[in-house]
């Protein structure tokens, strides 16, 4: 049995290595997700960018034992074939990407962008679930996850819930805000992005015949010849 002592906020007796009051819910330690590495969102983001979006698989490969340590049903733990097949996948999808012609690659590159995103949406929502049930087993604490913020930035959505998750636990995070400074250099980094890719297709479209306006006289020719 634990020693007992006064909780500093209520007074109640707790034991002495309690993490959190059970009587007013005060918090003695700061809830962390100590063996989680590259937490901090901003690194993550940047890596994603540089990476073109292959840094969260990798991600999820240096977190893999910390993620399952967290799990409080066995069954709910990570596949290593599923993420080793997971990887395989995305990797052949770049190279598929690189080999290809420009004409082909644009497809290619839809395809991939839309699989990545699915695989991030599951596998953001499977690592949520875990960090959720785990909070709730061991501080009883129900964390809110947003499912269209799962749908929308799937891994962002992720890595800025666990670089933010003790303020979480503690109830005191402030939810995210475009008007504050950091929403703000957001919505500048996102135009720059949109005018970066602008940019690019716009190079592209110099390069290779415009598909718009060969599709459109296609459909003259078409309708003409009838
Ligand atoms: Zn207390």
């Amino acid at each position: 049995m634990p020693e007992q002592v006064k909780c500093p906020f209520c007074e109640n007796s707790v034991d002495s290595d309690a993490e959190k009051c059970s009587s007013c819910g005060a918090f003695f330690t700061e809830p962390q997700l100590k063996e989680i590495k590259f937490k901090d969102f901003g690194i993550f983001f940047a890596l994603q960018i540089l990476t073109f979006g292959l840094f969260a698989i990798l991600w999820v490969f240096i977190n893999f034992r910390a993620i399952n340590n967290l799990t409080v049903n066995p069954r709910d733990s990570l596949k290593f074939k599923w993420l080793a097949a997971i990887l395989g996948i995305s990797i052949i999808g770049y190279i598929g990407y690189i080999l290809s012609d420009i004409e082909l690659s644009h497809r290619v590159a839809c395809i991939v962008i839309v699989i990545q995103h699915l695989i991030g949406i599951a596998l953001s929502y499977r690592i949520l679930k875990i960090i959720q049930r785990y909070t709730l087993n061991r501080y009883d604490v129900m964390l809110e996850l947003n499912p269209y913020y799962i749908i929308i930035f799937s891994v962002l959505y992720m890595s800025h819930f666990i670089d933010t998750y003790s303020k979480r636990v503690m109830s005191s995070h402030e939810h995210f805000s475009f008007k504050s400074p950091q929403g703000v250099a957001l919505l500048i980094l996102l135009a720059i992005i949109a005018a970066l890719a602008g940019f690019y297709y716009h190079l592209n479209s110099i390069n290779s015949p415009d598909l718009e306006s060969i599709g459109v006289q296609t459909l003259i020719k078409s309708n003409f010849s009838d």
